[in-house]
């Protein structure tokens, strides 16, 4: 089985099922239609004629839950060996990938344009950015636009979104996500986009990856599998700003003819990025507000309500994918004015003792850590950053918690605690006004009782450390 021999195929019948997946039917499913495809035993009833997909999670072998698939309504199941029920099976040798040919096949059928979003950090952040703009735009005709929900962007989560594209939707934005070679090539495969974008490296899965170049390369497979736009060559839109620039731009250069929409925060002049947010301010509180400039011309002044200077590179990349779809400009500024923080990505939250605590604790790398602390560093004082340990770094560990705390110690940060074994590695390079605790909830206590008055406090940490917990502990009722 591979995505190219489904991709021919739609999905109203079971006999199309079996063609986009190659394999043999009972005969009770010939000529049967197909309703909805569920991996959920507890979502079937309500579904019409559902197929129940068995997957294995890390719990459960979904095999095991035919009976309660089919007292739940479903009308057959996918699986990877006959189980002892009288479900009508279809058996494949891997439910998980036959999944992903069915959301493809889905994908393929509805035909519109979709933009997806790869890169070590800012996917879902950009996502919702085009997100806010496609939604108005599909708007205008009564239509709507799909996103993935949350952070659903990896082998399960792109065809569970895929799933869900129907007539109404006019385009859609998915971000991809990955921790090995080849995972993006795969979902790419999958989604067909017309427009990519690859955000950025900043070393998250650095250890898994073996590397920074690997992590580019692996965020370079997107660009393989592009579709064009309506008769117009696919885009790719990139960062100029980025270390990996050079690669992804060789990349999208070679194979089938890509258009390169490249964006920067650095340059200003007429042969540099050609998205660019000229004239950028911030106000005291890390809001900043540009003049967004495509092809040296202006489309209008941006006033972010995200904070921090890297969702201005966030929002170039939005602009810069939606306007290669054709979305008029006043409709992306305000679909980028109007764009709010993902829970746990720098929303602001009232803390102890009149303190503003910025809630960035849904995860950590090192450039996003570094992006996080120049916020910090922009914020009334006292500045205190709480940090939790940043995982998957693999080898590199030690070293790239000790450059976090350095950088912490440069920007002028007044108080930097960490907590977790890795992180004291970065306490230590911070020097004197650094404090390391082993337990996080240690660190919770220590800061409750020392919380300086009216303080700026950003609260970070890889999905590992918890510290949405600190934030529990530190916050008051607004
Ligand atoms: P994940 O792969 O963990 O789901 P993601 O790529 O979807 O991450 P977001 O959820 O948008 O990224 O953001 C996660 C964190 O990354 C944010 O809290 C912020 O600290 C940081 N971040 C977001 N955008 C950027 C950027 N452009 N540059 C550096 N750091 C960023
Ligand atoms: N599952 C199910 N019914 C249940 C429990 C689990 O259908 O009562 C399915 C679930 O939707 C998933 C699979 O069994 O597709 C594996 O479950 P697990 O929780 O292990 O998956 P994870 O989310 O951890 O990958
Ligand atoms: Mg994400």
């Amino acid at each position: 089985m591979n995505a190219g021999d489904a991709l021919q195929v739609g999905l109203d019948s079971f006999d199309e099922l079996a063609q986009a997946l190659g394999c043999c039917l009972p005969e009770t499913l010939v000529g049967q239609p197909l309703g909805a495809i569920e991996t959920d035993t507890r979502k079937l009833s309500d579904q019409p004629a559902p197929l129940f997909v068995a997957l294995r999670g890390e719990r459960f072998d979904a095999h095991d839950f035919l009976a309660q698939a089919r007292a739940n309504g479903a009308v057959a199941a996918l699986v990877e060996r006959q189980m002892d029920d009288p479900l009508p099976q279809i058996i494949v040798p891997d439910t998980r990938l036959a999944f992903g040919l069915l959301a493809a096949a889905r994908r393929r059928r509805w035909g519109r344009p979709l933009i997806a979003v790869t890169g070590n950090s800012g996917k879902t952040s950009v996502k919702g950015l085009i997100h806010a703009i496609l939604s108005r735009d599909a708007a205008r005709f009564e239509a709507e636009s799909l996103a993935n929900h949350g952070n659903l962007n990896n082998d399960f989560g792109l065809p569970m979104t895929l799933l869900r594209l129907d007539e109404s939707h006019q385009h859609a934005v998915v971000e991809l996500g990955a921790n090995h070679l080849g995972e993006i090539a795969w979902t790419t495969a999958l989604a067909r986009p017309q427009v990519a974008v690859i955000t950025n490296v900043t070393g998250a899965h650095v250890g898994e990856f073996g590397g920074m170049g690997q992590i580019a390369q692996a965020k370079g497979e997107i660009l393989a599998g592009l579709s064009p736009l309506s008769g117009r060559r696919p885009v790719a839109v990139l960062n100029r700003d980025d270390a990996y620039f050079p690669l992804w731009q060789s990349l999208a250069a070679t194979g089938q003819a890509i258009e390169v929409i490249d964006f920067s925060l650095m340059s200003t002049n007429d042969d540099s990025a050609r998205l660019q947010a000229r004239d950028l301010g911030a106000d005291g509180l890390g809001r900043y507000a540009f003049e967004l400039t495509f092809d040296g011309e202006s489309l209008g002044r941006v006033q972010l309500k995200l904070l921090g200077r890297h969702n201005v590179a966030n929002a170039l990349a939005a602009a810069a994918a939606c306007l290669a779809l054709g979305v008029d400009s006043q409709l992306v500024v305000e679909g980028l004015e109007s764009a709010e923080s993902a829970p746990g990505r720098l929303g602001v939250v009232a803390g102890l003792n009149g303190s503003r605590l910025l809630d960035d604790s849904y995860n950590a790398n090192p450039g996003a850590m570094m992006a996080a602390l120049e916020l910090l560093a922009s914020l009334p004082a006292p500045r205190w950053c709480l940090m939790g340990a940043m995982g998957e770094l693999g080898d590199d560990a030690e070293r790239l918690h000790a450059e976090v705390g350095a950088y912490a110690c440069q920007l002028g940060i007044d108080f930097f605690a960490t907590c977790g074994e890795e992180a004291q590695a970065a306490t230590e390079a911070f020097g004197a006004g650094g404090k390391h605790f082993i337990e996080r909830t240690a660190l919770e206590a220590y800061v409750r009782t020392h919380l300086p008055t009216g303080a700026s406090v950003l609260v970070k940490g890889s999905r590992s450390a918890g510290m949405e917990n600190v934030i529990a502990a530190l916050k008051v009722d607004a």
